[in-house]
Protein backbone atom coordinates (compact mmCIF):
# COMPACT_ATOMS: atom_id res chain seq x y z
CA UNK A 1 0.00 0.00 0.00
CA UNK A 2 1.11 3.61 -0.75
CA UNK A 3 1.70 5.69 2.35
CA UNK A 4 2.03 9.53 2.39
CA UNK A 5 3.15 10.92 5.51
CA UNK A 6 3.51 14.88 6.58
CA UNK A 7 7.03 15.85 7.35
CA UNK A 8 6.69 18.60 10.39
CA UNK A 9 5.53 17.59 13.42
CA UNK A 10 4.64 13.92 12.05
CA UNK A 11 8.30 13.25 11.63
CA UNK A 12 9.78 15.50 12.65
CA UNK A 13 9.28 18.01 15.76
CA UNK A 14 8.61 21.47 14.26
CA UNK A 15 6.74 23.81 16.77
CA UNK A 16 8.54 23.38 19.69
CA UNK A 17 11.76 24.09 18.20
CA UNK A 18 10.47 27.16 16.45
CA UNK A 19 8.80 28.14 19.61
CA UNK A 20 12.14 27.80 21.51
CA UNK A 21 13.28 29.76 18.74
CA UNK A 22 10.87 32.44 18.96
CA UNK A 23 11.08 32.60 22.63
CA UNK A 24 15.13 33.00 22.77
CA UNK A 25 14.31 36.07 19.76
CA UNK A 26 11.38 37.63 20.55
CA UNK A 27 11.02 37.50 24.55
CA UNK A 28 8.22 35.55 24.55
CA UNK A 29 7.01 32.45 26.08
CA UNK A 30 5.07 29.87 24.47
CA UNK A 31 4.66 26.16 24.56
CA UNK A 32 3.49 24.05 22.02
CA UNK A 33 -0.24 23.98 24.47
CA UNK A 34 -0.60 27.55 23.18
CA UNK A 35 -0.32 26.79 19.61
CA UNK A 36 -4.56 25.62 19.65
CA UNK A 37 -4.72 26.79 16.26
CA UNK A 38 -3.08 26.01 12.94
CA UNK A 39 -2.63 29.62 11.70
CA UNK A 40 0.62 30.79 13.97
CA UNK A 41 -0.57 34.23 13.90
CA UNK A 42 -3.79 33.39 16.56
CA UNK A 43 -0.82 32.10 18.37
CA UNK A 44 1.50 34.31 18.04
CA UNK A 45 -0.47 37.24 17.38
CA UNK A 46 1.69 38.88 14.69
CA UNK A 47 0.54 39.52 11.15
CA UNK A 48 0.92 36.56 8.78
CA UNK A 49 3.97 38.30 6.71
CA UNK A 50 5.98 39.20 10.08
CA UNK A 51 5.53 34.72 10.67
CA UNK A 52 6.65 33.94 7.39
CA UNK A 53 9.74 36.65 8.04
CA UNK A 54 10.24 35.09 11.70
CA UNK A 55 10.06 30.96 10.25
CA UNK A 56 12.47 32.13 7.20
CA UNK A 57 14.90 33.20 9.55
CA UNK A 58 14.28 29.87 11.30
CA UNK A 59 14.98 27.91 8.44
CA UNK A 60 18.33 29.74 8.52
CA UNK A 61 19.21 27.89 11.71
CA UNK A 62 21.18 24.93 13.23
CA UNK A 63 18.10 24.25 15.13
CA UNK A 64 16.25 23.67 11.70
CA UNK A 65 18.60 21.82 9.64
CA UNK A 66 18.85 19.54 12.81
CA UNK A 67 14.99 18.90 14.06
CA UNK A 68 14.92 15.66 16.25
CA UNK A 69 12.66 12.91 15.01
CA UNK A 70 8.96 12.25 16.74
CA UNK A 71 9.15 9.58 19.24
CA UNK A 72 8.29 6.50 17.41
CA UNK A 73 9.18 7.67 13.90
CA UNK A 74 12.23 6.53 13.41
CA UNK A 75 11.43 2.41 14.32
CA UNK A 76 7.95 2.74 12.55
CA UNK A 77 8.58 4.17 9.39
CA UNK A 78 11.37 1.29 9.06
CA UNK A 79 8.69 -1.47 9.59
CA UNK A 80 6.33 0.18 8.05
CA UNK A 81 8.86 0.12 4.64
CA UNK A 82 9.12 -3.78 4.91
CA UNK A 83 5.61 -4.40 3.58
CA UNK A 84 4.71 -0.22 2.14
CA UNK A 85 5.61 2.27 0.06
CA UNK A 86 6.70 5.71 1.92
CA UNK A 87 6.25 9.10 0.25
CA UNK A 88 6.90 12.28 2.00
CA UNK A 89 4.41 15.17 1.44
CA UNK A 90 5.08 18.27 2.67
CA UNK A 91 3.54 21.81 3.12
CA UNK A 92 7.50 23.02 3.24
CA UNK A 93 8.64 25.57 0.38
CA UNK A 94 10.68 24.35 -2.26
CA UNK A 95 13.60 26.39 -0.82
CA UNK A 96 14.42 24.37 2.02
CA UNK A 97 14.53 21.10 -0.12
CA UNK A 98 18.42 20.77 0.60
CA UNK A 99 17.88 21.04 4.29
CA UNK A 100 14.87 18.66 4.33
CA UNK A 101 16.52 16.12 1.92
CA UNK A 102 20.16 16.21 4.28
CA UNK A 103 17.82 15.94 7.29
CA UNK A 104 15.57 12.80 5.84
CA UNK A 105 18.84 10.79 4.75
CA UNK A 106 20.64 11.57 8.05
CA UNK A 107 18.07 10.15 10.41
CA UNK A 108 15.56 8.65 8.16
CA UNK A 109 17.36 6.82 5.38
CA UNK A 110 16.21 4.47 2.69
CA UNK A 111 12.55 4.65 3.62
CA UNK A 112 10.67 7.23 1.40
CA UNK A 113 10.44 6.32 -2.55
CA UNK A 114 9.97 10.14 -3.07
CA UNK A 115 9.75 13.92 -1.34
CA UNK A 116 6.53 16.38 -2.86
CA UNK A 117 6.72 19.63 -1.47
CA UNK A 118 3.59 21.96 -1.69
CA UNK A 119 4.80 24.82 -0.53
CA UNK A 120 1.80 26.44 0.83
CA UNK A 121 2.99 28.92 3.47
CA UNK A 122 5.37 30.90 0.60
CA UNK A 123 4.48 29.42 -3.13
CA UNK A 124 6.38 29.01 -5.94
CA UNK A 125 7.36 25.83 -5.39
CA UNK A 126 7.65 22.79 -7.79
CA UNK A 127 4.52 21.40 -6.64
CA UNK A 128 3.39 24.85 -5.57
CA UNK A 129 -0.75 24.67 -6.69
CA UNK A 130 -1.04 21.02 -6.39
CA UNK A 131 -2.72 20.12 -3.03
CA UNK A 132 -1.67 17.26 -0.30
CA UNK A 133 -4.96 15.73 -1.14
CA UNK A 134 -4.34 16.21 -5.31
CA UNK A 135 -0.68 14.68 -4.98
CA UNK A 136 -2.08 11.54 -2.89
CA UNK A 137 -4.90 11.28 -5.95
CA UNK A 138 -1.77 11.27 -8.17
CA UNK A 139 0.59 9.26 -6.57
CA UNK A 140 -2.09 6.32 -5.40
CA UNK A 141 -1.97 7.28 -1.98
CA UNK A 142 -4.21 5.11 0.47
CA UNK A 143 -3.58 6.61 3.82
CA UNK A 144 -2.10 10.01 4.74
CA UNK A 145 -0.81 10.65 8.00
CA UNK A 146 -0.44 14.06 8.65
CA UNK A 147 -1.25 16.71 11.79
CA UNK A 148 -3.57 19.46 9.70
CA UNK A 149 -6.56 18.93 10.23
CA UNK A 150 -7.90 20.52 6.82
CA UNK A 151 -5.08 18.59 5.04
CA UNK A 152 -6.76 15.41 6.62
CA UNK A 153 -10.12 16.26 5.40
CA UNK A 154 -9.17 17.20 2.35
CA UNK A 155 -7.82 13.82 2.01
CA UNK A 156 -10.67 12.16 3.06
CA UNK A 157 -12.69 13.43 1.11
CA UNK A 158 -10.92 12.65 -1.90
CA UNK A 159 -10.55 8.57 -1.82
CA UNK A 160 -7.38 8.78 0.79
CA UNK A 161 -7.95 7.64 4.37
CA UNK A 162 -6.61 9.59 6.73
CA UNK A 163 -4.63 9.47 10.13
CA UNK A 164 -4.53 12.86 11.66
CA UNK A 165 -2.09 12.96 14.48
CA UNK A 166 -2.89 14.69 17.30
CA UNK A 167 -1.30 17.86 18.19
CA UNK A 168 -3.26 20.63 20.17
CA UNK A 169 -3.96 22.58 17.09
CA UNK A 170 -6.25 19.88 15.79
CA UNK A 171 -8.41 18.93 18.49
CA UNK A 172 -11.18 21.31 18.33
CA UNK A 173 -12.09 19.13 14.94
CA UNK A 174 -15.01 16.81 14.42
CA UNK A 175 -13.58 13.81 12.36
CA UNK A 176 -15.75 11.97 9.72
CA UNK A 177 -15.71 8.31 9.10
CA UNK A 178 -13.30 8.32 7.09
CA UNK A 179 -10.62 9.70 9.75
CA UNK A 180 -9.10 8.90 12.58
CA UNK A 181 -6.86 10.43 15.26
CA UNK A 182 -4.05 8.56 16.42
CA UNK A 183 -1.73 10.07 19.12
CA UNK A 184 2.29 8.00 18.36
CA UNK A 185 3.35 5.96 16.39
CA UNK A 186 2.91 3.05 18.35
CA UNK A 187 -0.62 3.56 17.44
CA UNK A 188 -0.28 4.30 13.58
CA UNK A 189 1.57 0.63 13.63
CA UNK A 190 -2.13 -0.66 14.38
CA UNK A 191 -3.47 0.68 11.63
CA UNK A 192 -1.21 -1.65 9.29
MG1 LIG B 1 2.75 18.94 9.67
Amino acid sequence: MMIGIDFDDVLAEFITPLLRYHNEQYGTGFSIEDVTKYELTKTLNVPRDEITRRVDAFFMTEQFRDLPLVDGAEEATRILTKDHDLVIITARPIKVRDETIALINKKLPDRFLDVYFTSDWHGNGADAGRKKYEICHEQGVKVMIVDCFQYAHDCSMNGTRSLLYDRPWNRENNLNDKMRRVKSWEEILKEF
